[in-house]
């Protein structure tokens, strides 16, 4: 099983998530913000030789497209279809296959999603494939069936197009980029808890209408928190592939499962998650804190360079250090060194099927 190096769509995609549920392992989907922690991300999942997810959030395709752009909607859609070609230009030079994604979108931004589905419109007349991978849309603070009418009504739009849909179901805790919902530790959580019997109803109206995959909240959280009364539990996972195997006589884990909040995970959760149809886990706070944390070592260590062109008291140039390139890039080498450790606990090294 081979596929061509670069960004993957439709049945190539679907190769992909089924190789990582049949193989046991999961794909990084890395938030990235700009060129340098997309080529990072890039970088680190070719020296891995894994496969990996480039996503964007609609602040992070803001920022691609330069914070100061006046009109924000038009940034944030400008901002994603610019970081999509970027990434389909240079990714099958990396050696590796990436599923471009963007990340929650709520009902106030499901039209930077259509708009986003109107420049793969584009694409695909142009070049026979989308855009994007995959995009998703966070309903989940709706009711389920509106929730879902709204998901099938996106994946109708993306389904000729050879694109994938990521829902959610139930409440992921805390907050990604504006989009979320607060955690209150002293409350009762269990509408942080997918329901199985919702994910059997979003199986049901949206197998027929094309791929999708789901975020299901098993008591994860964006952000990393003190340790509160939410507890990871995995098996709501297995209980939720398992009704839809025994509703519809299907294989072993039917869904395409996403696992939000992946950041200050304990180990043997992910690990517990991983066998039972988790393909997909997102990482950012994580990374962001990486990238940030070189950069301020960094800082220290060349702290005069930060203030003086030349040194004050003996005259040395310090170009060759506050030169963005230098501190970037070390803030690069953090990021990828976060992600050499998630590659490795989401067992994906070594497992890129590119050609
Ligand atoms: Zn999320």
């Amino acid at each position: 099983m081979a596929i061509k190096a670069g960004v993957v769509s439709g049945e190539d995609y679907n190769e992909l998530v089924n190789a990582c549920k049949e193989g046991g392992y999961a794909l990084a989907a890395v938030n990235c913000v700009g060129t340098d922690s997309v080529n990072a991300v890039m970088e680190v999942a070719a020296r891995n030789k894994s496969d990996v997810i480039i996503q964007f959030s609609n602040g992070g395709a803001q920022f691609y497209a330069g914070q100061g752009m006046e009109d924000s909607f038009k940034a944030k859609v400008l901002g994603a279809v610019a970081a999509a070609h970027h990434v389909h230009l240079l990714a099958e030079h990396y050696g590796i296959c990436v599923v471009l994604h963007t990340d929650h979108a709520n009902r106030k931004l499901v039209p930077w999603v259509d708009a986003l589905i109107d420049h793969s419109e584009t694409y695909f007349k142009a070049h026979g494939r989308p855009l994007y991978t995959s995009h998703m849309l966070d309903l989940s603070e709706e009711d389920i069936d509106v929730n879902l009418s709204e998901c099938a009504r996106v994946l109708k739009r993306m389904a000729p197009l050879n694109m994938s849909l990521e829902i959610e179901l139930g409440i992921t805790g805390g907050e990604e980029d504006g989009v979320g919902h607060e955690i209150d530790e002293d409350a009762d959580n269990s509408h942080l808890y997918t329901q199985p019997e919702d994910v059997l109803k979003a199986f049901e109206l949206l197998t027929p209408i094309g791929h999708f995959s789901v975020a299901a909240s098993f008591g994860n959280v964006h952000g990393v928190y003190k340790p509160g009364n939410v507890q990871l539990r995995p098996e709501i996972l297995r209980n939720s592939q398992a009704l839809v195997t025994t509703t519809h006589d299907t294989a072993k884990n039917p869904l395409n499962l996403v696992f939000h909040g992946g950041s200050g995970s304990e180990k043997a959760k992910i690990s517990e998650a991983l066998t039972y149809g988790v393909f997909k886990m997102n990482i950012d706070t994580d990374t962001q804190f990486a990238f940030s944390e070189a950069v301020g070592k960094y800082v220290e260590t060349h702290a005069k360079a930060f203030k003086y062109q030349i040194d004050p008291e003996d005259g040395t140039p310090y170009k060759k250090h506050y030169d963005p390139r230098k501190w970037l890039r070390a803030g690069e080498e953090g990021f990828m060194a976060r992600l050499d450790e998630a590659f490795a606990d989401l067992g994906s090294v070594g497992k890129s099927l590119a050609q």
